[in-house]
């Protein structure tokens, strides 16, 4: 590392446990962290100095500019606001058109369109007349998603049929949205992958992910039975996208598999511009976790390898803390904890298990899911 950049000081909007993470990784760099959130409990505070104040506080805003070298964010619903007093003061990454691209589902699906990348069949929705008119066209059931705010399943309502159209409209709350036709997918992969503030790109391998509710429960990683074809599919993509946004730092590209074998093709469904929870795993399961990968990049440090070293399976703790001892019966798990309080749906924590073969590490799933129920 060069003198120039030890001792950085990296600024993160928001301090959840992303930004924990990450600046837990910039504590291995030589950096410091410091973090904005309007909540004094904020998880971060753990590993970074906190600044408790509303992300738009001018002069809060202004105190982080002074005190750091880079601003990042871990959350894609940074108001426009903060950004632009951010803007000319101090560099801030990823860019503030990957956020204004990732903070409105048609803005996303335009870019994939723009750039190639196949999206499942989807319609603007801006009244209940047109989504009368995208659900005759489309069909049911058809997913009605809030283009901007929505997170972890919120802001979606499934329309079985066209007569709930009504009431699913009211219970979106009216706002502008699109209509997702209802993918039959084989299974749901991402990938996530960095890119250096010199161009320099790295992809950690595909993770296959189960969500329930809407909220992710589990990611495996490297995804199995992936064809080098489908694999070149989502690299091309985030390729794309990477260079399209002039991004610098850690994306992820959220994926359906439609048909399998030598049939399998990928449609994009969303991004997220920032370290992504299909990507904790790369802290015990890849040679450089995505944490470092983002912070080295935000530092304007060359990327360190993203290889997996061995099969690594990652198991959201949401909602309630498991009884105690339980996370720590099975020895091989490695637990992470943020520090919040429980609360339904909440993710509170999670845990990796790796195992140099697919087989060990589905038996070690198994007896973890076993003890902790
Ligand atoms: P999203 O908020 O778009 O990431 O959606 C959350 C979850 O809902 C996804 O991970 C899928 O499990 C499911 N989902 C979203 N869009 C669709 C779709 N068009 N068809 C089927 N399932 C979907």
């Amino acid at each position: 590392m060069s003198a120039q950049h030890a001792n950085q000081v990296v600024g993160i909007i928001g301090g959840g446990q992303l930004a924990q993470m990450l600046a837990r990784a910039g504590k291995d760099l030589g950096a410091r962290c410091i973090v904005l959130d309007p909540n004094p409990d904020s998880c971060a505070r753990s590993d970074a100095e906190l600044i408790v104040a509303p992300y738009t506080d001018a002069d809060a805003l202004a105190d982080l500019a002074a005190r750091c070298d880079v601003v990042t964010y871990e959350f894609e619903n940074v108001p426009a606001r903060v950004t632009d007093a951010l803007a000319g003061r101090v560099a801030v990454c990823p860019n503030p058109q990957a956020l204004r691209v990732a903070q409105d589902r048609l803005n996303e699906r335009t870019m994939f369109a723009d750039l190639g990348i196949g999206t499942p069949v989807y319609r603007t929705v801006d009244s209940i007349a047109d989504l009368i008119d995208a659900l005759d066209q489309i069909g049911a059931p058809a997913l009605l998603k809030a283009r901007t705010l929505g997170y972890d399943g919120k802001g979606q309502v499934l329309v079985s049929d066209i007569d709930h159209a009504e009431d699913s409209w009211n219970t979106l709350g009216k706002v502008p949205a699109i209509l997702d036709a209802f993918v039959s997918f084989a299974r749901e992969l991402s990938i996530v992958a960095a890119r250096s503030a010199a161009g320099q790109i790295e992809f950690y391998p595909l993770s296959e992910n189960v969500h329930r509710g809407g909220i992710l429960r589990v990611s495996k990683a490297p995804a199995r039975g992936v064809s080098g074809q489908l694999e070149a599919q989502a690299r091309e993509a985030a390729t794309s996208i990477l260079e399209h946004l002039n991004y610098v730092g850690v994306l992820a590209v959220e994926f359906f598999q439609i048909g399998a074998g030598d049939d399998a093709h990928l449609v994009a469904n969303e991004i997220a511009p920032r370290v992504h929870n299909t990507g904790h795993w790369t802290i015990e399961g890849a040679q450089t976790s995505q944490f470092a990968n983002h912070m080295r990049s935000a530092m304007g440090l060359e990327l360190g390898p993203t290889t997996a070293t061995g099969h690594s399976a990652m198991v959201n703790i949401i909602g309630d803390e498991p009884r105690p001892g339980a996370l720590q019966a099975v020895p091989q798990a490695h637990v992470h904890m943020y520090g919040k309080s429980s609360r339904p749906g909440r993710k509170i924590g999670h845990v990796t298990l790796n195992a140099p073969t697919t087989t060990e590490l589905d038996a070690l799933l198994e007896r973890f899911t076993r003890v902790v129920g």
